[in-house]
């Protein structure tokens, strides 16, 4: 704990407290989770540049991303079917103001465009990013396709994002 710094110069509250700061620290750690069937089906299947999905035997609904119980009949689904790789845009977000990643504890570099995409042969959409960044190019209902990673890992990143088909 230390000694707040006002910009003010003032070292006290108009009651005599201390302006203090608290120091947070740094906190590092790693961590790892078990993936489960269909997760790692899915992304096997990323690493070979195709989209794998799940099909559910008695209502048809394909979901991508991929789940192992239908939503709608309760029905375990063992029916894998290929979807994509172009889709139809259903929604997007253009974010401008940074704000720490996550994934690495640094900040988002901005602008990005988060989507919403729904991959052709599938009952569901995917969240991924769009390499537009202006509003006026990004329509709903715009075709859009998948752009590989060069490199593949088994990771959602193994889709570096998706681009309109002009
Ligand atoms: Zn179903």
């Amino acid at each position: 704990m230390g000694l707040y710094e006002d910009k003010r110069k003032r070292t006290h509250t108009p009651e005599g407290y201390e302006l203090l700061t608290l120091e947070s620290g740094h906190l590092e750690y790693d961590f790892h989770w078990h993936l489960g069937y269909c997760w790692s089906k899915f992304l096997a299947g990323l690493k070979e540049q195709r989209f794998l999905a799940t099909k559910c035997s008695q209502c048809g609904a394909v979901y991508m991303l991929p789940r192992q119980v239908c939503g709608r009949c309760f029905l375990e689904m063992d029916e894998w079917v290929e979807v994509g790789p172009e889709g139809t845009l259903e929604g997007f977000t253009i974010v401008r103001f940074p704000y720490i990643d996550p994934n690495h504890g640094g900040m988002m570099q901005v602008p990005f465009t988060s989507i919403w995409v729904n991959l052709d042969g599938a009952s569901t959409r995917m969240m991924h990013y769009c390499n537009e960044y202006d509003e006026k190019n990004l329509v709903v209902g715009s075709r859009l396709r998948a752009v590989w990673a060069e490199e593949r890992t088994g990771s959602i990143h193994d889709v570096s994002h998706f681009e309109i088909i002009k």
